[in-house]
C-alpha cells in the first residue's frame, strides 16, 4: 500500500515559536523612510516591536498555540498521488501540497490575524480596523476580532465588495461592520466618490481608508494581512509545520513554489526553508506565481508607499507604483502594487525566481479544474482552491512537466492558501460554467 498520502503532526510536535528571518538576511534590510509616527499611532504595540526585532525565534504565547489549536493546526502536508499520475510522473518527481484551505475562514490569513487579535485586545483596543482586496483577509480579521472579542471594521475594494456578496455575509456574521471603499466613511474616500461616484477602489486606496479610521479614534487599531515582516514571521508556522512534516518521511524540497501577492503566504512557507539555503548552504528553486496584471516582483526595486494616498511610511521594495491602475483579476488577492520588503531583498539577491500569467486567467483556472477533478478516467485531488491559489498549482503542474521534459528527478512542494467556496462567480465566469 502506498504511505504517506498525508502527513500529519500531533498537538505536540506543533511549532512552539515563529521564525524571524530579519538576523539571516543577506544584508539588513532598508529602514523604513518618512514619518513612522503613523505606525506608533495606528498598530498594535507588540506588532510593531516584531516587526523591527532581531531575534530569530519569538516565542508564541500559549495562548495563541491554543488558538490555533482551535483554527486546526497543525494542518496536513498531501502527497498529491493523483495529480502525479494525471501528469504521469515518473518516479522521482513528487508533488506534496500545504493545506492552509482547511481554514475555518477559507485561507492561510487566520494565522496572523489571531495573534493579531489577541495582541490587540490585550493592549486594550476595542475595534479592529482593515482593508480587504478577495475578502478572505477581511473574512480572517472579523473572525479572529470576534473569537477573541473584539469589534471589526472592514474596508472592501467595491470592485470586489460587489461580485462577493456571501463573503460580505461572512463578514457580517462575525459581527463586523463591512465598507465598499471608497467610502462616504473618510476624507480620502469622500474626495475620490466626488470624482467617481462608482469608484472600483483598490487596496491601496482600501489601506488609506483605514488608517484614516483608526487613527481617529483611540480605541481602535489598524491591521495588515500581508507585507509586514511581522505578518510573514507569524506565517512562518506554515512553513515550520511543513518542515517537521517532510523530516518525518525523510524528503527535502528541491522546489518550494506559492502564489504571491503581498508575499504573505509564499513567505511563510518559503522562509524556514530560505534560512536552510542562507546558513547551510542547502539548494533549493522558490517559485513565486503572479498575474501579468500585477507582477510587482516584475516593478522596479525603491522606496514606495504602501498605501494609495501616502499616508505610510515608504518601504524600500518591488513596486508598480502606489497609484497604479491594476486591471480586475479573479485571483484578486494577488492584485497589490508592491512586495514585502523581506521577499523583495531575496528577489533583488537572486534567491526567488517569478512567473506571471496572463490577466484572462484561463491557464490558471483549467490547472485548477484539473487538480479538482482530474481527467479521463483519472481523478483529481478534490479540494477546490482559491483563485489565488490556483496560480500556486498551475506553477507546481508547470514545473513538473518541466522536469519530467527534463529527466529531472525532484521534490516539489507548494502551497494551497485558500479554498475556493465563495468564489465559485470567478470558476464559473473563467471556466464558462452554466
Ligand atoms: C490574501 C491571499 C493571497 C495573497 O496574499 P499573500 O500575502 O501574497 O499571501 C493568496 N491566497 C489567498 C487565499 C489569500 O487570501
Amino acid at each position: 500500500m502506498e504511505k504517506s498520502l498525508a502527513v500529519n503532526l500531533s498537538i505536540e510536535e506543533a511549532p512552539k515559536q515563529w521564525y524571524n528571518i530579519l538576523p539571516d538576511l543577506p544584508e539588513p534590510l532598508s529602514e523604513p523612510k518618512g514619518d513612522l509616527s503613523i505606525l506608533d499611532k495606528t498598530m498594535v504595540k507588540e506588532c510593531l516591536k516584531q516587526e523591527f526585532s532581531k531575534d530569530r525565534f519569538i516565542d508564541i504565547p500559549e495562548e495563541i498555540q491554543l488558538l490555533y489549536q482551535q483554527i486546526g493546526r497543525p494542518r496536513a502536508l498531501f502527497r498529491a498521488k493523483n495529480l502525479e499520475k494525471l501528469l504521469d510522473l515518473p518516479e522521482g518527481i513528487e508533488l506534496y501540497y500545504k493545506s492552509e484551505f482547511l481554514s475555518p475562514t477559507g485561507s492561510h490569513k487566520v494565522n496572523t490575524a489571531i495573534a493579531q487579535a489577541f495582541y490587540a485586545k490585550k493592549e486594550g483596543f476595542e475595534r479592529l480596523v482593515t482593508e480587504t482586496g478577495a475578502g478572505q483577509w477581511g473574512s480572517a480579521l472579523s473572525f479572529a476580532a470576534r473569537l477573541v472579542g473584539l469589534k471589526s471594521t472592514v474596508y472592501w475594494v467595491r470592485a470586489v465588495y460587489q461580485w462577493k456578496e456571501a463573503r460580505r455575509q461572512l463578514m457580517e456574521l462575525y459581527g463586523a461592520k463591512v465598507f465598499a471603499s471608497p467610502s462616504q466613511n473618510t476624507q480620502v474616500g469622500r474626495k475620490l466618490l466626488k470624482e467617481n461616484s462608482e469608484h472600483p477602489g483598490s487596496l491601496g486606496i482600501a489601506i488609506s481608508e483605514g488608517l484614516e479610521d483608526a487613527g481617529k479614534d483611540e480605541k481602535a487599531v489598524y491591521c495588515l494581512g500581508s507585507v509586514l515582516n511581522h505578518v510573514l514571521m507569524h506565517q512562518t508556522i506554515i512553513g515550520l509545520e511543513t518542515k517537521k512534516q517532510l523530516e518525518k518521511i525523510d524528503r527535502y524540497p528541491d522546489v518550494i513554489i506559492s502564489c504571491l501577492g503581498g508575499g504573505s503566504n509564499f513567505g511563510g512557507l518559503a522562509l524556514p526553508f530560505m534560512h536552510d539555503v542562507l546558513k547551510e548552504g542547502k539548494k533549493i528553486k522558490f517559485i513565486a506565481a503572479q498575474s501579468q496584471g500585477a507582477a510587482n516582483l516584475q516593478g522596479e526595486y525603491r522606496y514606495n508607499f504602501a498605501d494609495y494616498a501616502g499616508f505610510t511610511p515608504q518601504l524600500k521594495m518591488y513596486t508598480l507604483g502606489h497609484q497604479q491602475e491594476m486591471p480586475p483579476i479573479k485571483g484578486d488577492g494577488l492584485r497589490y502594487h508592491g512586495c514585502s520588503p523581506i521577499i523583495s531583498l531575496l528577489r533583488s539577491k537572486g534567491f526567488i525566481d517569478t512567473v506571471a500569467y496572463p490577466v484572462d486567467e484561463k491557464h490558471v483556472f483549467e490547472r485548477a479544474r484539473l487538480f479538482v477533478r482530474g481527467d479521463r478516467d483519472l481523478p483529481g485531488e478534490g479540494y477546490l482552491p482559491a483563485p489565488e491559489s490556483a496560480y500556486s498549482i498551475a506553477c507546481a503542474i508547470d514545473e513538473a512537466i518541466k522536469c519530467k521534459e527534463e529527466g529531472l528527478k525532484k521534490v516539489i512542494v507548494f502551497n494551497i492558501s485558500g479554498h475556493g467556496f465563495m468564489d465559485m462567480p470567478g470558476y464559473k465566469e473563467v471556466l464558462g460554467l452554466k
